[in-house]
């Protein structure tokens, strides 16, 4: 391990007993608080853990004495407008994301060769750990082989990817990776990488010693913040901020406002941690928490297990909020034992807590918090939240009235906008018929992937879930031993996907095992879940499926058709795979607003499938409760669930476990041996991964040949000399859009549609349709990703009015004066011709969702020089500026609308130049087509001073490696 180069600039070097006989020393808090450096006592424990950051990397360069007093000396009321540079100890990246970062840095070190240097001086400089887990797609369910399938298949669409991984890691020393199948990123984060405390090796007096600092991280994901519940500092980045901070960048943000939520109370019986978090997030949304820190205390607080709290801390985004932060406290200790971690791992992280004076859940009045918020715990009820966003929950006896009454309401105040809606009418569904395969589903190459052609019994596990002719009802009962007929009737409000899924629940046994005991109270009295519900089990680790097994419920799962799928991420980053193509055609013909029911923390439209309209988010007990009810116009608490075997109406009270069941199960199932030995040599694990081959060196081999790596542009023709601030003129708009549009919208994770750019693009290189993959896991090549951006099918262009999809108006033709309707991408390529820059505006919260970063890289590739929108999402504004586009914002009262933009217009943005600041104003000149010219001031949303930087010198990245390259 590299030695860590210590400073004491302000005389806080303390020693301290790390446990078990050893003596450490650590950047005293207590200490800088004696020698008058702020009351350090009363700032939030979240504030305090950045501010070790910045007092043990504090060497008047990177980290100024100033940062360390301007923190110190933090305003809980009146937070100072200060960038602070906060240098992490390590980075997790999980594939989607981390794949394209990989890729900038094979990209670097390639650039950094042609320009005759050490391709070596790009290499991470902190610990980074990239799970794969997001490639999982759940093409085969209902089956006690979907597990093995789904994998065969992941490993066949994704190969490419996972040769440059592995490339990758013998490439980068200080890059570890866990190969799929071993679970997803944030519950392994949970359970397994993170330390609460971390250690180097130092010198101290001449003496070798040991330094110990907290574990802090950031993440190329938002839901990053999971790790927030055990009391690691933790937050979402984009990619490009991740690649700074491995390359020993500090991560720069804004001095927050903390908003203290005090917890007072205790969970009724009956009310699960998915219920509070999605109690939480509309809470907090409401309290307007974007760009803040949360930090909950209290007695309330205190009383939840770390599991429950980490479900808290993974739904910051869905709040708004940067992290959703517990402090450490015997329970974080407590969960470090229970999942395996060492004793001397977990005697250090209470001791250098305990030294720092942040040990114990803080109670009322202790700290000083710029909001203070209550909940009391009783207040919280059984909820779902949908059906497209988070914040929308929904008190569960409500759903069936809030459904009904959205099926009719208006689709511009949020409904679906249907006339005389009758709830009876239900359509017939062959699930056994010959209807036409859709193209996105496997191949038949695929699907016999792993059959033993004498095993009958393989045979129909496999195509149980790929209908074809004369197939439906015997081979579904055959294969699972549940599925009795094969037709189905479906209508608005049917149950079409039913996932157990996301690391949101799968990581809090206690969720897990109350579905699992409500499946076994259903099927021990013979209720069947229809087979028009696309059902699955994805849990975030192996740990789940230990402790399932083990307590014997798997078994019960598996005869409601929630047989094991994989272990990553599945349905909640969209990975649902295919439904039924009569099911599709159906909703089609009927224009049917179908539900979907998961356990995940996102549901914006076309997030799960692209053909469910209506998606809600609920606990896994409730998911298998939806699954069996088969509809969503229903209010549980009172109507039946279904019909026993005896023909008797069984409701879900009847089938609820209660509390002790749950802990009593818990109890016997859950073993740190467990934990040890599931994450112990993962390679080995997984044979599969070691099969893969993979090329070596420092260099990658760029191969023109794949379609899923390829060297991005950003360092062709790459000079030491960065360029300058300077006005943008003769601009056009390339996309006007509404509110909320988010990074999904802006570049997809799912299905590529064949007709679109990147499918016509993936077709001329001879790839069949059903090999497309999906765009998260294209995102290791520009050509596709640059194609795909702004192409979801549900994104907007008011430009277009009535249309949806990537389309735009092209108006470089002179001759047509209303413009020619063609792809985004299209018009992108046409006005490069013409060097004519481009704009995008858009309403509030442009790019919220998860840190995508292809959603500025995206837009940077299709020329756009500048988003103006009415407000931006946290992480994509600054990923905006990481890519060199600039953020502008309207100032109050103006619009798209208040200024009646269509696109037609011609933009200027002027009173920019090298001379710019944080929040400088500039303006937004506008020439209609009758050719009058009117302006408006708008703000550049470049918050940092560092950011200055970044955008002079076109992004973060080719800021970093002039930096690198002149040392
Ligand atoms: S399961 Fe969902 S929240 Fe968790 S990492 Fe995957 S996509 Fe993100």
């Amino acid at each position: 391990m590299t030695k860590l180069k210590m400073t004491n600039e302000f005389k806080t070097l303390k020693k301290f007993d790390a446990g078990n006989g050893r003596e450490g020393f650590l950047y005293s808090l207590p200490a800088l608080e004696e020698h008058g450096v702020g009351k350090i006592s009363r700032l939030p424990v979240s504030i305090r853990i950045v501010l070790e950051s910045v007092l043990r990397n504090c060497d008047g360069k990177k980290v100024r004495r100033k940062d360390v007093e301007t923190l110190a000396n933090w305003n809980a009321k009146a937070p100072a407008n200060d960038e602070i540079p906060f240098v992490v100890a390590r980075i997790v990246l999980q594939d989607f994301t981390g794949v394209p970062l990989v890729v900038d840095l094979a990209a670097m070190r390639s650039a950094v060769k042609r320009l005759g240097g050490d391709p070596k001086i790009i290499e991470p400089l902190v610990p980074v750990d990239l799970v794969v887990d997001h490639s999982v797609q759940v093409d085969f369910f209902g089956s006690a082989k979907a597990l093995q399938l789904n994998l065969e298949l992941e490993f066949k669409r994704n190969r490419e990817r996972y040769q440059f991984l592995k490339w990758g890691q013998q490439a980068f020393k200080t890059f570890q990776l866990v190969p799929p199948g071993i679970g997803i990123v944030h519950q392994v984060n949970l359970e397994y990488l993170a330390k609460g405390v971390l250690s180097a090796p130092s010198t101290i007096n001449h003496q070798p010693s040991t330094i110990f600092y907290p574990d802090t991280l950031v993440g190329t994901d938002s839901h990053t913040t999971m790790i927030n519940g055990l009391g690691v500092v933790g937050w979402g980045v984009g990619g490009i901020e991740a690649e700074a901070g491995m390359l020993g960048q500090p991560v720069y943000f804004l001095t927050p406002e903390v908003v203290g939520l005090h917890m007072k109370g205790q969970l009724h019986e009956g009310v699960t941690a998915t219920d509070l978090v999605l109690h939480i997030t509309q809470l907090l949304r409401a309290q307007k928490v974007v760009g803040k820190f949360v930090e909950f205390y209290g007695e309330g607080a205190a009383s939840l297990p770390v599991p429950d709290r980490a479900t808290i801390g993974n739904m910051s985004p869905e709040y708004g909020a940067t992290m959703g932060y517990f402090p450490v406290d015997q329970e974080s200790i407590n969960y470090l034992r229970a999942t395996g971690r060492s004793d001397k791992q977990c005697r250090t992280f209470e001791n250098y807590f305990r030294a720092q004076n942040m040990f114990g859940m803080p109670g009322k009045g202790e700290i000083d918090y710029s909001v203070d918020v209550d909940l009391d715990l009783a207040n919280v009820h059984p909820s779902v939240a949908g059906p497209k966003r988070p914040q929308d929950r929904i008190n569960l006896p409500e759903l069936g009235k809030t459904f009904r009454a959205l099926l009719e309401k208006p689709v511009q105040d949020g409904g679906y906008g249907k006339k005389n809606v009758d709830l009876g009418e239900k359509h017939l569904v062959q699930l056994n018929g010959s209807a036409p395969r859709d193209r996105a589903m496997a191949s038949t190459d695929e699907i016999e992937q792993g059959i033993n052609p004498g095993d009958e019994r393989n045979k129909i596990e496999m195509v149980a879930n790929r209908p074809t002719p004369d197939t439906g009802k015997e081979i579904r009962a055959a294969s699972s031993e549940m599925f009795t007929h094969g037709q189905s009737h479906i209508g608005h409000g049917s149950v079409l996907i039913a996932a157990i899924t996301s690391c949101t629940n799968t990581s809090n046994p206690s969720v897990m095992i109350a579905a699992a005991l409500l499946a076994k109270k259903a099927a021990e009295r013979g209720l069947r879940v229809d087979p028009a519900v696309k059902t699955s089990l994805a849990p975030g680790s192996r740990v789940v499926s230990d402790y399932l097994d083990k307590t014997g419920l798997q078994k019960y799962l598996d005869q409601l058709g929630f047989n094991l799928v994989g272990y990553g991420c599945t349905t909640c980053i969209g990975n649902s795979g295919p439904l039924h193509p009569n099911i599709e055609k159906a909703i089609h013909e009927f224009d049917l607003v179908a539900a979907s029911v998961l356990s995940g923390n996102r549901n914006f439209e076309a997030r799960v499938h692209q053909h469910i309209k209506a998606n809600f988010l609920m606990s896994p007990p409730l998911v298998v409760a939806f699954a069996l009810a088969g509809r969503v116009d229903i209010d549980l608490s009172r109507e039946p669930i279904g019909k026993d075997m005896n023909g008797k109406e069984t409701f879900l009270r009847d089938l609820w476990p209660s509390l002790r069941e749950i802990r009593d199960t818990m109890q016997s199932a859950l073993k740190p041996e467990t934990f040890r030995k599931l994450y112990r040599d993962f390679a080995d694990q997984n044979p599969k991964w070691n099969e893969i081959p993979s090329s070596t060196g420092d260099i990658y081999q760029w191969d023109e040949t794949s379609d899923y790596i390829h060297e991005p542009p950003f360092f062709k023709n790459f000079s030491m000399e960065p360029g300058h601030v300077e006005e943008i003129r003769g601009a056009r708009a390339l996309g006007i859009f509404g509110d909320s549009v988010t990074t999904d919208h802006i570049s997809p994770a799912g299905a590529i549609k064949a007709t679109s750019p990147a499918g016509q693009y993936l077709l001329s290189r001879g790839i069949e349709h059903s090999d497309f993959n999906s765009y998260g896991s294209r995102r290791g090549n520009d050509l596709v990703m640059t194609r795909g951006t702004f192409a979801n099918v549900r994104i907007k262009n008011l430009m277009v009015p009535g249309t949806e999809g990537g389309v735009t108006k092209y108006f470089g033709n002179q001759k047509s004066g209303t413009g020619e309707q063609m792809s985004i991408f299209d018009a992108a390529m046409k006005y490069a011709e013409t060097k004519t820059p481009l704009i995008i505006f858009a309403g509030h919260e442009y790019g919220a969702g998860s840190s995508r970063d292809w959603a500025a890289k995206g837009t940077r590739l299709l020329g756009v020089k500048a988003v103006v929108a009415t407000s931006f999402e946290r992480i994509h504004r600054s990923n905006l500026v990481g890519m060199g586009v600039l953020p502008l914002q309207f100032l109050e009262g103006a619009s798209v609308q208040s200024l009646a933009l269509d696109g037609s217009e011609i933009f200027s943005i002027t009173s920019l130049s090298d001379k710019i600041r944080p929040g400088h104003h500039a303006t937004l000149e506008i020439k209609g087509k009758d050719r009058k010219s009117h302006s408006v001031p708008v703000k550049l949303r470049i918050d940092t001073p560092i950011e200055i930087d970044y955008y002079r010198h076109g992004g973060i990245l080719p800021f970093v490696l002039r930096q690198l390259l002149v040392k």
